[in-house]
């Protein structure tokens, strides 16, 4: 079973105005381990390997200028939307390559057996979920599947949008269609996070639907200053979007959007693998 994301975290985002503390859930930073006793976080170095530092993505059909979505309005008839898909993904992906590898793009559908990340857009209306990622998919070693269901915010973006705006959570100078680039390029750091061995919160001490252990990687002592992107709204009860705009004070913009300190250090973690400690990270002071 694939590590779904539901959309219900940005519809639910609940955000009382005015800065807030974050809690220790909403800070750490949790990655799959080799098993429930080891100690070892997942190398993800390893499960992508060919080349020293680098993992290999593909973007499977993403348009190169422009990827359209109808989204659906309560009165009239779906609103078009053009956004660059291919340029917010590979903006999520610069984000997270402060964390010691490089990202290679891969033309053409990736083979079975050939390792990378591979990102892809998918139209399933009877799915209920946003985005799903299957981590280091067995059967396709290596290869770890994100899949973002265009039909999903299709059906659900208009009253998300509006509903963030009524809560404040985004800026509101902020258009539909901006919103409809800050939810797709939100999804994507999420995914990634998941497809470079990192997951939820919550699931601390606990198997993810992948079957993975998690255990905290970076406490959340470490630094309490933003919210980690891995951040599950669905069983959290809040967005990252709302969660952000509670730190900051104010409605957040696609600017706002960003893997933590703590997910960087996370991601380090998970990339190397193998025994670790906090000692050796470089993680900024809170
Ligand atoms: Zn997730």
């Amino acid at each position: 079973m694939p590590i779904k994301c539901f959309f219900l975290l940005l519809i639910v985002c609940l955000y009382p105005g005015g800065a807030f503390a974050l809690d220790d859930s909403q800070t750490r930073v949790v990655g799959i381990f080799d098993s429930e006793t080891s100690r070892n976080p997942i190398g993800v170095r390893e499960v992508y390997g060919a080349e020293l530092n680098v993992i290999n993505h593909y973007i499977s059909n993403l348009g190169s200028t422009a990827t359209t979505f109808n989204i659906v309005t309560p009165d009239a008839a779906p609103t078009s939307i053009q956004i660059n898909t291919q340029e917010l993904v590979q903006r999520a992906l610069a984000m997270w390559t402060p964390a010691e590898f490089t990202f290679n793009s891969i033309a053409g559908y990736p083979e079975r057996g050939r390792r990378g990340i591979l990102i892809e857009l998918v139209d399933i209306p009877t799915d209920e979920s946003l985005a799903w990622t299957i981590f280091n998919n067995m059967g396709t070693t290596g290869q770890t599947r994100i899949r973002v269901n265009r039909s999903f915010i299709e059906q659900h973006g208009e009253s998300a949008y509006r509903m963030a705006l009524y809560n404040h959570s985004i800026d509101a100078g902020i258009s539909l269609r901006s919103y409809i680039e800050m939810l797709f390029f939100n999804t994507i750091l999420h995914e990634v996070g998941h497809g470079l061995g990192l997951t939820h919160p919550l699931l601390n001490g606990q198997f993810d639907s992948n079957n993975n252990y998690c255990r905290t990687i970076v406490p959340a002592s470490i630094t309490q200053k933003s919210p980690t992107i891995m951040l599950d709204g669905a069983t959290q009860g809040q967005s990252y979007f709302g969660v952000q705009a509670g730190v900051l004070g104010r409605g957040i913009t696609i600017d706002d959007i960003r893997p933590s300190t703590s997910d960087i250090a996370g991601a380090r973690i998970m990339y190397r693998g193998g025994a670790y400690s906090l000692w050796h990270i470089d993680v900024e002071a809170p």
